[in-house]
C-alpha cells in the first residue's frame, strides 16, 4: 500500500490525481497478483482514456488490503460567496473530475449543464455576468451552503458532498476557515481603482488575468489553521506530490496556511513536484501572470527553484520537467533537487497515469531520509564527527542511524551526560559536515542511537525539531539548550568556532582553511531521549 498526499488546485490538480488513481490501482493490482512491480509505466497506452467515466472504483482495486490511499489537500483560496452561496471552485473541480461529473471540454463545472437559473438571476440585475453558475452545479452550492449554515465545517460539508461523488480519494480543504485570495490592482479597471483589492476569481475570469497586479493577498489568513487531517496527511504519507497546479495561487496558497510548509519540510515522505510550465508557457490558463507578479520567471526551472530543495529551505526532493525542458535538469540537480525530463502533457488519463508513474519512480530513487543503517559513518552533530572512531556496535540496534557528539573524549562524555539528564536538547552541525559525510538531514520524529566515547550505545534519542540557519542567526535559546552552559550566543559561537577550526575538524571537512562566518549554514537539531539502553 502506498499513501500519497496531493496538494491540488483545480483543473491541473484534478486531472493529475485522476491519472494517479489509475496508476496506483494498476500497481496495486499487480502487487495483488504477485507480479513484479518493476515495469511501472508504459502499460496503459492501450487503455483508451476513461475520460469522464467514474474512476471511483479504481482506487479500491484489489480488495486485498493492498489498496493505496490518496488524500488530496485542495486549495480553497479561490472560494467566495456569490448569490448567497459558498462557491468552492477547486474543491468542486477535483470532486467532479474524480467522481465522473466534470465537463471534459471546460475542465471545470458539470457535464451536460444548463444555465437557466443564472439567466434568471441576471434578469434581476444580480450576480456576476462573467461568472455564471450552471443549474446542476448550483445544487452542489446550495447543499454545501445549507450544511455550512447548519454549523458544518467546510471539511464536513466536503465529506458529505463526496459521499455522492465517491471520488476514490479523500478530499480535504486546506483550511476550514475562509481564506480568500485577492489581487491588488495596479491600474483602474471598470468600477475599480488602482490599489483596490479584488477577488482573485474576478481578476482571473472577468479580466483573464489581463490587468497588472502588484500582489496577492490572502484575506483571512491570519485566523486560519490547517483543516483537520491536513498536517497528518502530509506527515504520514509515503509520498507527497505537488501536481501541475498553479504554483502561486493554488499550491502557494496552500503552503501559506500555518504548519503546512513546515509539515512538507519535515515529513519522512518524499516530496515530488510536477512542472505546470512546459517550454516557458503555462499549459492552460494564465499562470504566467501570477508568476510574473511574484517575480518568478515562467519556466519549469524557475518554478522548481522557487519551490526549492528540502536540503536547503525549500519543499522539494524531486521535480519533473517536460522532455522539452531537459536542459533544466543539471541546474535543478545542482540546487539539490533530483530532476528528470519526461512527457508532461496530460492529454488523456493514460498519459497522465504515465506521469504519475514517473513521479512514483523518481520518489523511489531518492534515498530514504532516515536510512536503515548508517552505523560507522557517524552522524554529524555538535561537531564534525569522528570518522573511523565508531565501532559498528550501535548499528545493531534495530538498524538505527548513529548520533555522536564531538570527538571521543571528555567533551563527548560531558555532552552525552547532558543529553541523558535532559539539560542538552539542542545540537549544531555545519551543513558542510553533513554534505561531506553524505548524511541525510535529520527528520522530526526520527530516532538515532547515541553512542559514548567508547562507541557503546547509551540511549535512543528522537529528533523533535530541525531547521537550517545562518551562524549569524542562531539565537540564545538554541545556544542555552546545547546544555554546555552558554549564557550568550557569543559564547556558543566561540566554543563552536574553536571546534570547527580545529585541525581535526578541518581535515574531516577536507577543507584545511575552513572558517565559519555569519553566512555559514548550520543544521540546528532538537533532541530528546526516548530510551536509555542498558550498559553492555
Ligand atoms: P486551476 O485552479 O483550475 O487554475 O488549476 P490548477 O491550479 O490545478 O492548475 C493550473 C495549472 O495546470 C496551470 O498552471 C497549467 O499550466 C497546468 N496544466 C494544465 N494542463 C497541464 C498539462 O497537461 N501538463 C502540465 N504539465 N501542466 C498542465
Ligand atoms: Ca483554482
Amino acid at each position: 500500500m502506498t499513501r500519497v498526499t496531493v496538494l491540488a488546485g483545480g483543473v491541473g490538480g484534478a486531472r493529475f490525481t485522476r491519472g494517479l488513481l489509475q496508476q496506483l490501482a494498476a500497481e496495486d493490482a499487480r502487487v495483488a497478483a504477485n507480479a513484479p512491480i518493476s515495469a511501472l509505466e508504459g502499460e496503459f497506452s492501450g487503455n483508451s482514456a476513461q475520460g469522464s467515466e467514474h474512476t471511483s472504483d479504481t482506487s479500491t482495486a484489489t480488495g486485498t488490503g493492498t489498496a493505496s490511499e490518496v488524500t488530496v489537500i485542495v486549495n480553497t483560496g479561490d472560494d467566495m460567496w456569490l448569490d448567497g452561496l459558498r462557491i468552492c471552485p477547486d474543491l468542486d473541480t477535483v470532486m467532479y473530475t474524480l467522481g465522473g461529473g466534470i465537463s471534459e471540454e471546460q475542465g471545470w463545472g458539470r457535464a451536460e449543464e444548463s444555465r437557466r437559473t443564472s439567466a434568471e438571476i441576471a434578469a434581476y440585475g444580480r450576480g456576476w455576468s462573467w461568472f455564471t453558475l450552471g443549474d446542476l452545479d448550483l445544487a452542489t452550492h446550495i447543499v454545501r451552503t445549507d450544511l455550512l449554515r447548519n454549523g458544518a465545517t467546510l471539511s464536513a460539508a466536503t465529506e458529505f458532498l463526496c459521499r455522492r461523488w465517491q471520488p476514490g480519494a479523500r478530499l480535504l480543504p486546506m483550511s476550514d476557515q475562509f481564506v480568500e485570495t485577492h489581487v491588488r490592482l495596479a491600474t483602474d479597471a471598470d468600477e475599480h481603482r488602482a490599489g483596490d483589492l479584488i477577488h482573485f476569481e474576478e481578476w482571473w475570469v472577468r479580466y483573464r488575468a489581463g490587468k497588472p497586479v502588484t500582489e496577492f493577498v490572502q484575506v483571512g489568513l491570519a485566523d486560519a489553521v490547517a483543516a483537520p487531517g491536513v498536517i497528518e496527511a502530509i506527515r504520514t504519507a509515503d509520498l507527497v506530490i505537488l501536481p501541475p497546479s498553479n504554483p502561486v495561487v493554488s499550491v502557494g496558497t496552500i503552503l501559506a496556511i500555518p504548519g503546512i510548509r513546515e509539515a512538507l519540510r519535515t515529513t519522512t515522505a518524499r516530496v515530488v513536484g510536477i512542472a505546470p510550465i512546459i517550454a516557458g508557457a503555462a499549459v492552460r490558463g494564465m499562470a504566467d501572470a501570477c508568476l510574473t507578479t511574484i517575480g518568478v520567471e515562467t519556466s519549469a526551472l524557475a518554478v522548481g527553484l522557487h519551490y526549492g530543495s528540502r536540503a536547503a529551505d525549500g519543499v522539494l526532493d524531486a521535480w519533473l520537467v517536460d522532455e522539452t525542458d531537459a536542459a533544466a535538469v543539471p541546474a535543478l540537480e545542482a540546487a539539490g533537487i533530483r530532476a528528470a525530463a519526461v512527457p508532461l502533457w496530460m492529454t488523456d488519463v493514460a498519459a497522465t497515469a504515465r506521469i504519475a508513474a514517473e513521479a512514483l519512480r523518481i520518489a523511489e530513487s531518492i534515498p530514504a531520509l532516515a536510512p536503515a543503517n548508517t552505523a560507522g559513518t557517524g552522524t554529524a552533530t555538535t561537531t564534525p564527527t569522528g570518522t573511523g572512531t565508531t565501532p559498528a556496535a550501535a548499528g545493531s540496534i534495530d538498524g538505527l542511524p548513529v548520533i555522536e557528539f564531538a570527538f571521543p573524549g571528555p567533551l563527548r562524555d560531558q555532552l552525552v551526560a547532558a543529553v541523558l539528564n535532559g539539560t542538552k536538547t539542542s545540537t549544531t552541525a555545519t551543513l558542510a559536515a553533513y554534505e561531506v559525510e553524505n548524511e541525510p538531514m535529520p527528520v522530526v520524529g526520527g530516532r538515532q542511537v547515541m553512542i559514548d566515547s567508547a562507541g557503546q550505545p547509551v540511549a535512543i534519542v528522537e529528533t523533535t525539531g530541525f531547521r537550517l540557519a545562518r551562524v549569524g542567526d542562531v539565537d540564545l535559546e538554541h545556544a542555552r539548550d546545547e546544555g554546555e552552559g552558554f549564557e550568550s550566543v557569543a559564547a556558543w559561537r566561540a566554543a563552536h568556532e574553536e571546534m570547527w577550526h580545529s585541525a581535526r575538524s578541518r581535515a574531516q571537512l577536507g577543507d584545511p582553511g575552513f572558517t565559519a562566518t555569519d553566512d555559514t549554514v548550520v543544521v540546528l537539531e532538537r533532541l530528546r531521549v526516548v530510551m536509555r539502553l542498558p550498559a553492555s
